[in-house]
């Protein structure tokens, strides 16, 4: 068949803009009639400066990405990512509180000799990371799951507080965000504790089809003091540019281009600039090296201040993937103009209530399998006829017939997944929408 014929709802990778794809292969063997491709030039190449630029320019625009951030292009996907943010966070952590302790030490003894200073500093360090070093995680899903058991693996468990497990209210299974009252984030000062390095969360489930709703109340900011502040992760995989985000509350949004930007091969960081240097490049690595925190200071690829300073190109930078990611941007930017990413939140609503319309209809035929409270835009999961094996077969057969692809769901959940990224046009949806009915009405 061709692309126009396919309606593609993988979950990533995922179906891009059919202009893209096609200007793609040009740019692949020439472009811009340069006699080269762009996966054979220079990243270092005056083309593939400004090929950067205008990704950078794009996005800032679409998102209203404030000045006082870094985007970063990396490569390591979203997993790379979960690596990265404890890579780069936790010497925040130790960076502060090594601070402190100079300031305090030197207080109290004015004139302490340079080196018995470090000695103090390193022995009060010693003891605060081990008694008080917290890494929160909100588990809402398997990649916040995954993310979890990265920190744990890298820095060791007893530094991980799981401020929140979704299965524990909901028999053993994502598909529910709990109130926020129930979860146990690390207290801030204000709050009688010392607070944590970071608290993490992945504002869409892919596997489960759980979205946060809007940024949580509990993570806003509480004041100026670093100590009141929490640093906000979030993994936006695979909802990035499908709704307005207020990048401020963020310490840092990561993403992998596969599923609305682009190809496999590019993925995004938006960091806070104060989170970088002189923050990560001190305290030194000796320092970190004799506080012995498992997999720190880490490889430097995934070195956010590294590849700032170097405006992404510390090390070979994927062209041909940051154009096609640059290119979607460019376009949503022109499509919707002043509404900016706002156009495109209105598109995806409103694509995720026809297809949620539908499956509600027929109660008796297809049940959503996420709770209606925090149901994903972009990744709906659903069961048909309660999950029976036969009818599941029958219903995605009857699906591949009409060239409707991509519909099962993750192994580890079962049932159906309709993806509805950015890309995935209207009429596909429509298409879609028109076979849950038939196949409904034919049941
Ligand atoms: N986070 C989320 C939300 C994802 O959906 C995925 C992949 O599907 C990942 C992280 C992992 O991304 P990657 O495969 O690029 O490492």
């Amino acid at each position: 068949p061709s692309r126009q014929e396919v309606s593609y709802f993988g979950a990533g990778p995922a179906p891009l803009p059919t202009s893209v794809v096609e200007a793609g292969a040009k740019a692949f063997v020439n472009y811009n009639d340069s006699g080269l491709g762009l996966g054979e030039i220079s990243h270092r190449s005056p083309t593939a400066n400004k090929i950067l630029a205008d990704a950078k320019a794009n996005l800032s625009t679409l998102l209203d990405i404030p000045d006082n951030y870094e985007i970063l292009f990396m490569q390591g996907g979203g997993s790379g990512e979960f690596s990265a943010v404890v890579q780069n966070l936790v010497p925040v952590w130790i960076e502060r509180r090594r601070r402190r302790a100079e300031a305090e030490i030197l207080k109290a003894n004015p004139g302490t000799e340079k080196d018995q200073l470090n000695e103090l500093v390193y022995q009060r360090l010693q003891k605060e990371v081990d008694e008080e070093l917290k890494l929160d995680y909100l588990i809402t899903g398997s990649w916040s799951l995954k993310a979890s058991q990265e920190a744990a693996k890298l820095v060791g468990s007893k530094y991980v507080n799981v401020a929140l497990d979704a299965r524990k209210a909901n028999d053993g299974k994502f598909g529910k965000i709990p109130t926020e009252e129930t979860w146990s984030l690390t207290p801030t000062k204000r709050e009688g504790g010392k607070g944590s390095a970071f608290v993490y969360f992945c504002d869409n489930e892919t596997v489960d089809g759980v979205e946060f709703q809007s940024f949580p109340k509990s993570l806003e900011a509480q004041g100026q003091d670093e100590e009141d502040e929490r640093l906000v992760v979030a993994d936006m995989s695979s909802n990035f540019i499908s709704r307005k985000v207020d990048v401020s509350k963020y310490a840092v949004i990561f993403g992998g281009a596969q599923k609305n930007i682009g190809v496999t091969g590019i993925t995004l960081a938006i960091v806070r600039k104060d989170l970088l240097p002189p923050h990560t490049a001190t305290p030194p690595p000796t320092l970190l090296h004799r506080l012995n925190i498992g997999g720190l200071p880490g490889p430097v690829v995934l070195d956010y201040a590294t590849i700032a300073k170097n405006n992404s190109l510390y090390n070979t930078l994927p062209i041909f993937n940051l154009w096609i990611a640059g290119q979607v941007m460019a376009d949503l930017v022109s499509e919707f103009g002043a509404q900016k990413v706002s156009g495109q939140e209105a598109v995806a609503n409103k694509k995720a209530q026809l297809i949620y319309g539908a499956l509600d209809k027929y109660p008796a035929v297809y049940q959503v399998v996420p709770d209606k409270s925090i149901r994903s835009r972009m990744n709906i999961c659903f069961r048909v006829s309660g999950g029976d094996d036969a009818k599941e077969k029958e219903f995605i057969a009857g699906a591949e017939k009409r060239l409707l692809q991509g519909l099962k769901g993750h192994r580890s959940v079962g049932g159906m997944r309709a993806s509805n990224y950015n890309a995935v046009p209207l009429e596909n949806v429509q298409k879609l929408v028109q076979y849950l009915e038939d196949f409904a009405n034919g049941q």
